[in-house]
């Protein structure tokens, strides 16, 4: 199985350089669910499950995700069942996720993953982005606050992407996707590598 784990600051570009992804290659990309308010443009079940706060915590107690976390004071989360049929079918998973969703996930998927961190190049530009971003995101000083804790992080991801110029990000982001499956096939080759030694 192949996870990569996205992370980085609301308005680093993560969407910006997913999409992008996704126009050149085949993945699952594991859309979360989220109590937050839908953004201009933002389509329910494409972007997010949009939800309520009772359904969430009432998936919470079901036992439902993968992992949750608030962020910027809305529930955020991961649901099992579609990531693990995905990665029943041979696909690879793409997660967007904070960092205290990351610090869960990688418990769970016990070092079968890559990670890689998304960088604004400076405080200011993130800001700027965040304030351009066609949204209705009330909270940006709560965003820019939390970018700083985010960016504390960043040693616990095995990339780190600046993205200051997009075709630059894109191409390094490219090259962490390739890797991402050829460490899956990695490790399907040394299983089978291994059988033979069994005798198998
Ligand atoms: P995230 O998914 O990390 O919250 P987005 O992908 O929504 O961030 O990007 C936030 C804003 O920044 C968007 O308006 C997007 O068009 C813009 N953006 C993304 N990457 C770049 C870049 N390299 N240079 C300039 N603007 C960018
Ligand atoms: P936004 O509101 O800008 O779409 O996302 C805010 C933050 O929530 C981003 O850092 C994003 O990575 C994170 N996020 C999105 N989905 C999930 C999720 O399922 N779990 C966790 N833990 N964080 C998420």
């Amino acid at each position: 199985m192949a996870c990569l784990i996205i992370s980085g600051p609301s308005g680093a570009g993560k969407s910006t350089l997913l999409n992008k992804l996704k126009n050149e290659f085949d993945f699952y990309f594991s859309i979360s669910s989220t109590t937050r308010a839908k953004r201009e443009g933002e389509i329910d079940g494409v972007h997010y499950h949009f939800i309520g706060k009772e359904e969430f915590e009432k998936g919470i107690e079901n036992g439902q995700f993968l992992e949750y976390a608030n962020v910027h004071g809305n529930y955020y989360g991961t649901s099992l069942l579609p990531i693990q049929k995905a990665l029943d079918e041979g696909k690879s998973v793409i997660f967007d996720i904070d960092v205290q969703g990351y610090k869960i996930a990688r418990e769970k998927l016990k070092g079968d993953y890559v990670s890689v961190f998304i960088m604004p190049v400076s405080l200011t530009e993130l800001e700027h982005r965040l304030k351009n971003r066609n949204s209705n995101d009330s909270n940006i000083s709560t965003r820019l606050k939390n970018a700083i804790d985010e960016v504390s992080c960043i040693c616990e991801y095995d990339f780190v992407i600046i993205n200051d110029d997009l075709d630059t990000a894109y191409y390094e982001l490219k090259q962490i996707f390739i890797a991402t499956e050829l460490k899956k096939l990695t490790k399907i080759k040394k299983e089978i590598i291994l059988s033979w030694n069994k005798g198998d």
